[in-house]
């Protein structure tokens, strides 16, 4: 693996804000380059550098609160690129990028692809420099290519595991959708969110990935979270506590409608939603989570229902005589708060 962390405007950022103390955090997949950028950091401007070290899955996961309590007065969120650069009081994302091509696993990919003229083309953080080259060898072999186009908070043809709302709106356009990268995760949410036959192509394994199958089996999960929640009498609404995830309107609004619907709701607030922090709560007997919608999609070792904002909608639907709906093929499955708070 050949990831950079973009140095130089680490460095650039270091001394134009001369801090005394930075906190940094990062995804796992990161943790031992940003590791080596502390170092770095220490060795060039004695300046000392805490990793915050509780879990780090998105751009949601920024720790600008955190920078206080740790008398640090500068915070660097690794590895999320996004349109946005600088978020609360004194954190900077800072761009990861690899370098490995796509060229080998395209050739795999090519006849799998024949079938489709129009193929959007999408991807997360770290592979979208190798967009404009896969774009180009597709075009060359005859396919006409769409990226969707960046907006407040994601770049050109990015995508995060909860916000498709760069490549959501081609989905009339296209006939297929080719995601460049190593990860099922993000595939996956596209294939849902879309509704396409979407393709993931990993340049590590070279392998190339038909995400239909597993997007149909995610699918028939929600739906079946959503109509055991159904006969619940009493729910819990959890509110995230990550920076980027707090959604206590939505919590209000859901809470509301429980309510008016006959329901008797207990509001928590959870920084991680996990089955052990669910356990005590043994009155409860459906959950609904605010925070990072794929603990829904993709959790699948609760012990009761757990449902995300979209399956919250289409229970709410249910329990007014509405139909559910498409409800996962939305551009976003949560509204993140992180573009939100930029300086
Ligand atoms: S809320 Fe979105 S950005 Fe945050 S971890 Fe979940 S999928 Fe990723």
């Amino acid at each position: 693996m050949t990831i950079r962390i973009d140095e130089a405007r680490v460095f650039e950022i270091v001394e134009a804000k001369r801090p005394s103390r930075i906190v940094v955090n990062a995804p796992g997949g990161l943790l031992r380059q940003t590791k080596d950028l502390m170092d770095v950091i220490k060795e060039r401007y004695g300046v000392t550098c805490i990793l915050a070290g509780d879990s780090c899955y998105g751009i949601c996961d920024t720790v600008d609160d955190e920078a206080p309590k740790l008398q640090a007065d500068l915070a660097l969120h690794i590895g999320h690129n996004a349109t946005v650069k600088e978020v609360g009081d004194c954190t900077y994302l800072i761009d990861a990028v690899d370098d490995i091509t796509f060229d080998e696993v395209l050739d795999l990919a090519l006849p799998g692809l024949a079938p489709y003229r129009r193929i959007g083309l999408a991807t997360f953080s770290q592979h979208l420099e190798q967009l404009g080259v896969v774009r180009r060898r597709l075009e060359s072999e005859g396919f006409e290519v769409l990226i969707g186009r960046k907006n407040n908070l994601m770049l050109e043809g990015q995508i995060f595991g909860c916000d498709f709302s760069t490549s959501q709106p081609l989905q009339e356009e296209v006939d297929a959708f080719v995601f460049l990268g190593e990860s099922e995760f993000h595939a996956v949410g596209l294939a849902l969110a879309t509704d396409k036959p979407t393709f993931m192509l990993d340049p590590y394994m070279n392998t190339v990935t038909d995400m239909r199958q597993a997007a149909e089996e995610r699918k028939r999960r929600a739906i079946l979270a959503v109509y055991s929640a159904l006969d619940a009498k009493v729910f819990g609404v959890i509110t995230g506590l990550k920076e980027g995830q707090k959604m206590l309107g939505r919590s209000k609004w859901i809470t509301k409608r429980l309510e008016m619907n006959g329901r008797r709701v207990v509001q928590l607030a959870l920084r991680d939603v996990t089955p052990e922090r669910l356990a005590p709560h043994r009155e409860i007997e459906a959950f609904i989570q605010t925070a990072c919608p794929r603990i829904s999609i993709d959790g699948f070792s609760f012990d009761r229902p757990v449902l995300s904002i979209p399956q919250a909608d289409a229970l709410v639907a249910l329990m007014e005589g509405r139909g559910m709906g498409e409800f996962l093929q939305r551009p976003k499955w949560i509204e993140l708060t992180v573009g939100l708070t930029s300086r």
